[in-house]
């Protein structure tokens, strides 16, 4: 499954897909996939919520049978995270925590009841961008835009 395919509709990252799209991604760029790594990546996909990189060191400690560690765990982490595979998701308290995502220009909605992330592609910034340059003079070189709010489900309760 495509990246595109894979987000036609914005929903939370399927952890399967999500772990199969890295996996192949890894293959196709020739890099090994170790146990240890797997380990990171199956664990990092269980999550709904963002998770720091304390938080899933800490995980996966204490499961499995598989203990990678600390280094292999943060050098994992870091390497999804520059290649687009997690994205840094900031809470309105202002932490920063790590959620599955897909490479490209990407936005995400959190929940700010169960902080559930879903990703979506289409931007729609544009005009707006424009606009600003236009007025301020700026070279813009790029923006984050993240959106708050409750879900679907914390809505029913
Ligand atoms: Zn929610
Ligand atoms: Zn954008």
């Amino acid at each position: 499954m495509s990246p595109n395919e894979a987000m036609s509709r914005p929903a939370r990252v399927n952890p399967e897909a999500w772990t199969n799209a890295v996996r192949g991604a890894w293959l196709s760029g020739g890099r090994r996939v170790t146990e240890p790594r797997l380990r990171v990546l199956t664990t990092v996909a269980r999550y709904a919520a963002p998770f720091t990189a304390e938080q899933l060191y800490t995980d996966i400690q204490t499961t499995g049978d598989e203990h990678p560690g600390r280094a292999t765990v943060y050098r994992t982490l870091e390497q999804l995270s520059s290649a687009g595979w997690l994205a840094r998701i900031h809470t309105q308290g202002g932490e920063v925590g790590y959620a599955p995502s897909f490479p490209g220009h990407m936005h995400h909605l959190v929940c700010t009841n169960c902080g559930i992330v879903i990703a979506f592609e289409d931007c729609a910034l544009d005009e707006l961008l424009v606009r600003l340059a236009a007025q301020t003079n700026f070279a813009i070189e790029g923006h984050l835009l993240q959106l708050y709010g409750r879900c679907a489900e914390c809505r029913k309760r």
